[in-house]
């Protein structure tokens, strides 16, 4: 299907229109960005990687019931969606406490959560995407209470499948971030609540089991280089890239420093 007018570009994704009013072309990119913009830098062979990560993860989810926006993968770096009115909200899941939560409440890193922490952000780059409470979501019609309570039970669905999934490639799944959307189904011609966007190692946390090394974009987040190796890490267990699909332990060599954009 041919590429239509720019839609949309965000930091890492371009969506492109379509003949097909419902149908979507998401592209992505090589743009790493972290601290809401502040940090910028292109790593080559990201966009390739998270594209056929995401299909693979998308793809498994979609054989154990969970919709998605996924049609099926063009090319190395897009994929055929089915378009949908995103939901402004991040819904994050937190199997283990790391990140923005042990910064914000003061939780000592790594601790081990005895079911699955679910957090709601608004979804505004001006604001930095503040974490929300589900009052907030109903008070502005961002989300109804019953759009909720399927998203909600969808989310730890997911979660219990990606533990799965990564647990057995030897990764643990420390939290991720999805998004939703509301989509027409053509065949009951009603919308319908389905999972949109990626996932990928650049919204998962994914720490090796045995080394703790992390595979994902906290590599670029906390300057800890080779960026590339451990998403293709993540690949490679998944059976992406078959040629090498045998777990050994992760043994990055030197890292190497990420340039910060001038204010
Ligand atoms: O930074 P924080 O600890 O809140 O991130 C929680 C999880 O959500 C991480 O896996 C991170 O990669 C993901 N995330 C994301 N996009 C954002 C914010 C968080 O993918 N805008």
């Amino acid at each position: 299907m041919n590429k239509g007018i720019k839609l949309y570009e965000g930091k890492a994704k371009i969506i492109y229109e379509t003949k097909d009013k419902n149908i979507l072309i998401q592209h992505f990119k090589d743009d790493a960005t972290a601290f809401n913009n502040l940090k910028k830098s292109k790593v080559e062979g990201k966009g390739v990687l998270n594209n056929r990560i995401s299909e693979y993860i998308l793809n498994n989810l979609a054989q154990c019931g969970i919709k998605n926006h996924l049609i099926k993968r063009l090319n190395m770096r897009e994929q055929l969606i089915r378009k949908a009115e995103i939901f402004p909200i991040e819904f994050i899941v937190r199997n283990i406490a790391t990140g923005s939560l042990t910064k914000r409440l003061g939780i000592s890193e790594g601790t081990v959560f005895d079911k699955p922490l679910l957090e709601y952000c608004y979804k505004n780059d001006d604001l930095q995407d503040p974490l929300v409470s589900k009052e907030h979501i109903f008070s502005f019609g961002w989300a109804t209470e019953g759009e909720i309570k399927i998203i909600d039970k969808m989310t730890l669905r997911i979660n219990d499948l990606l533990l799965g999934m990564f647990r057995g490639v030897g990764i643990k799944l420390i939290d991720f971030k999805i998004e939703y959307g509301k989509s027409w189904n053509k065949d009951t011609e009603m919308k319908e609540i389905i999972l949109a966007d990626e996932i990928s190692p650049d919204t998962c946390r994914l720490w090796d089991v045995k080394t703790e090394k992390k595979l994902d974009k906290d590599r670029f987040r906390k300057d800890l280089g080779n960026i590339i190796q451990g998403y293709q890490e993540v690949a490679r267990r998944l059976g992406i890239m078959p040629e090498e699909t045998n777990i050994s332990e992760v043994n990055f060599g030197k890292t190497t420093s990420i340039k910060f954009k001038k204010k």
